[in-house]
C-alpha cells in the first residue's frame, strides 16, 4: 500500500472532473486526478459529446466574444436569436416539470456565460454550431432551441484542452486508478481508497471532489433504479460510470436526491455495441433528424408526437418511449421532401438503412413491421397533414397533422414522395438523472442538509437537475460551472483546513 497526501483528490476523468482539479489548482491547491479508464479511453462522456455548450447570450455580439473570428459575412447570414436567463431558467422548469431545484438551476444559468469564458481562458476554443443547431433554409441561417456554440474538436477536442491544461496547471492525473473509497474520519473527509491496476492505495487529502459520472453503464443498477427493460438499452458513451461515486457518498451518509428512475435516453442505432468506443465511429449511432420525418413501432404505427418542439427539448425524452414498443425497437421513416436534412451519421456506415422508391417495397424491407399497420399510418397520417402551412425547419412551423390520435405538432411534411428511406432505432441511454444532493458551492450534503465535510460534487453525478427530460447541451455546461466551483471550494477548504 502506498500512501500519498493530497490537498484535493479529484476523482473522475471527464469535464467535470477537470473544470474541478483545474480551478482547485489555480487556487493553488496539490491535486491529483484519479481517471479510472486507461488513458486512451479517458474523459468519459464528456469525451463522446458533441461538445454543445447552452449559455446566456443576447445575440451576435456576445457570440463573436466567444467565437473572436467570427466572420462578418456569417454574421449577415445568421440569426443567433437571443437565449436570456430568464428563458433558460423558464426552459429548464419547462423541460422538468418543474421539479428541478431551483437554486441549482439559478447558479447553473446565472454563471454560464462566464464559465464558458473562464474555459476559453484554458485553452478550448469554441465554434458556433452550423447545420446541428440551425439549417441552412433559403440561405439563411436560424439558430433555434437556445444552444449556438459548441467546443472546437467536439468532447473529444474539449477534453483534450482540458487535460492540457491540467498538466499546465502541475495536476498529477493517475490513469486505471479507481476510486473504491471514501475515508471519513472524525472532522470530515481524509482521502479515499483507490485500485490502481489492481493494487490497492490510500490516498490522503483535505478534500475530495467526487465528478465520476451516474450509473447508466451499470446494467443492474439501471434495471434496479429505472426500472425493467434498461439492461437492454445501450450505453452511448463510457463504460466506466457505473455509479461507483454515489455508492461511495451515501456509504459516509450523503442523501440521494434527484429522479433515480429518470435518464437522458435517446433513439440510437439498434444494432449499436453495447457501449460507445472512443476509438470507432461511436458518433454514427446517432438518429436525431425524426422531427422531420415520422416514426412507427413493430405494429407499424406511430406512438409519439415527433414535431412536439425542437429536437434539443425532445431528444433525451424519446429513448424511453422507443423502449417503452414491442421488441424495443422503431424505425424512423423520411420521404424524399426531409432526406437534405438528416444529419451525417445517417450517411455512415453501421446504420440500420433502408431505401426504396415505394412505400410497400420500403415496408418489405423494414425488419419486423407490420405492412398492413405500416400502410394505414401512412395514409391516415398523410390524410391529416396541413398542406397549406409552408415548412420551415428552423421554427416551429405549426405545419402540423389535425385529428390523429397522436398528432404531430410540427414539420409534418406528408411521407409520399420517393425515394423513400428507413433507419431502425433503439435505446441509447447518456446519463441517469438521480444522485446526490449538492448546495450551490457543491457541498455534498447529508441527510440532515448538512455539508459533509471536505466533500463536494459535480456533475452527472448530482441529482436535482434534470427530471424526466433534459435541454440538449445542458450537461456540460452544468459540469463546468459546477466542476468549476467545486474545484475552487476545496481548494479553498484545503488550503484553510489545519
Ligand atoms: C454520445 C453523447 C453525446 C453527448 N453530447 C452532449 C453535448 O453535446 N453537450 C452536452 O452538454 N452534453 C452532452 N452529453 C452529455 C454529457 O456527456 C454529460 O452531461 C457530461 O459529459 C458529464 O460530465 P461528467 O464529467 O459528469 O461525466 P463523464 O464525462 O462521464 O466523466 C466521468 C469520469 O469518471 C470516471 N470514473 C467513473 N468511476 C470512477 C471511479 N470509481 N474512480 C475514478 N474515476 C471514475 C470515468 O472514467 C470518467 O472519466 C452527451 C453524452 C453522450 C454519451
Amino acid at each position: 500500500m502506498d500512501n500519498q497526501s493530497y490537498d484535493v483528490v479529484v476523482i473522475g476523468g471527464g469535464n467535470a472532473a477537470l473544470c474541478a482539479a483545474l480551478a482547485a489548482a489555480e487556487h493553488g491547491a496539490k491535486v491529483l486526478l484519479l481517471e479510472r479508464a486507461p488513458e486512451a479511453k479517458r474523459g468519459g462522456n464528456s469525451s463522446f459529446t458533441g461538445g454543445g455548450f447552452r449559455m446566456v447570450h443576447h445575440g451576435a455580439s456576445d457570440i463573436r466574444r466567444v467565437v473572436p473570428d467570427l466572420s462578418d459575412a456569417d454574421i449577415a447570414r445568421t440569426d443567433f436569436g437571443e437565449y436570456s436567463a430568464e428563458t433558460y431558467l423558464d426552459d429548464l422548469g419547462r423541460i422538468t416539470q418543474y421539479y428541478i431545484d431551483p437554486d441549482l438551476a439559478e447558479t447553473l444559468v446565472r454563471n454560464s456565460t462566464d464559465t464558458v469564458h473562464w474555459l476559453m481562458g484554458r485553452g478550448v476554443k469554441f465554434l458556433p454550431n452550423y447545420g446541428r443547431q440551425a439549417y441552412n433554409h433559403e440561405g439563411r441561417f436560424r439558430f433555434f432551441g437556445g444552444v449556438v456554440i459548441y467546443a472546437n474538436g467536439g468532447g473529444a477536442g474539449l477534453v483534450e484542452a482540458e487535460y492540457k491544461a491540467a498538466a499546465k496547471h502541475g495536476v498529477t492525473v493517475r490513469y486505471g486508478a479507481r476510486a473504491m473509497t471514501i475515508l471519513r474520519g472524525p472532522q470530515g473527509v481524509e482521502g479515499v481508497r483507490a485500485l490502481v491496476a489492481g493494487a490497492e492505495e490510500e490516498i490522503r487529502a483535505r478534500a475530495v471532489v467526487l465528478a465520476c459520472g451516474g450509473f447508466e453503464a451499470n446494467r443492474e443498477w439501471r434495471t434496479r433504479y429505472l426500472g425493467p427493460g434498461w439492461d437492454m438499452a445501450k450505453v452511448r458513451g463510457t463504460r466506466y460510470n457505473t455509479g461507483d461515486g454515489i455508492r461511495m457518498a451515501l456509504d459516509i451518509g450523503a442523501q440521494s436526491y434527484g429522479q433515480w428512475s429518470g435518464c437522458h435516453a435517446v433513439a440510437w442505432e439498434r444494432y449499436a455495441n453495447d457501449y460507445g468506443d472512443v476509438d470507432g465511429q461511436h458518433s454514427a449511432g446517432y438518429r436525431h433528424s425524426y422531427p422531420f420525418g415520422i416514426m412507427v413501432n413493430a405494429n407499424g404505427e406511430r406512438f409519439v408526437d415527433e414535431g412536439a418542439d425542437f429536437r434539443n427539448y425532445t431528444y433525451a425524452k424519446y429513448g424511453r418511449m422507443v423502449l417503452a414498443q414491442p421488441g424495443n425497437y422503431a424505425w424512423q421513416v423520411f420521404d424524399s421532401q426531409a432526406l437534405y436534412l438528416l444529419r451525417d451519421e445517417y450517411k455512415m456506415r453501421g446504420a440500420t438503412k433502408v431505401r426504396a422508391d415505394t412505400l410497400e417495397e420500403l415496408v418489405g424491407r423494414m425488419q419486423d413491421v407490420n405492412p398492413e399497420g405500416f400502410s394505414k399510418t401512412i395514409r391516415e397520417y398523410n390524410a391529416a397533414v396541413k398542406r397549406d402551412v409552408k415548412f420551415d425547419p428552423n421554427v416551429k412551423d405549426g405545419k402540423s397533422t389535425v385529428g390523429l390520435a397522436v398528432n404531430k405538432t410540427n414539420w409534418a411534411n406528408t411521407i409520399e414522395k420517393p425515394p423513400f428511406e428507413a433507419y431502425s432505432v433503439g435505446c441509447g441511454i447518456t446519463f441517469t438523472f438521480g444522485g446526490l444532493k449538492i448546495d450551490t458551492s457543491t457541498h455534498v450534503l447529508d441527510i440532515e442538509d448538512m455539508p459533509i465535510p471536505g466533500l463536494y460534487a459535480a456533475g452527472e453525478l448530482v441529482g436535482g437537475l434534470f427530471y424526466f427530460n433534459y435541454p440538449g447541451s445542458a450537461g456540460l455546461m452544468a459540469g463546468s460551472v459546477f466542476g468549476r466551483t467545486a474545484g475552487r471550494e476545496a481548494g479553498g477548504y484545503a488550503l484553510r483546513a489545519p
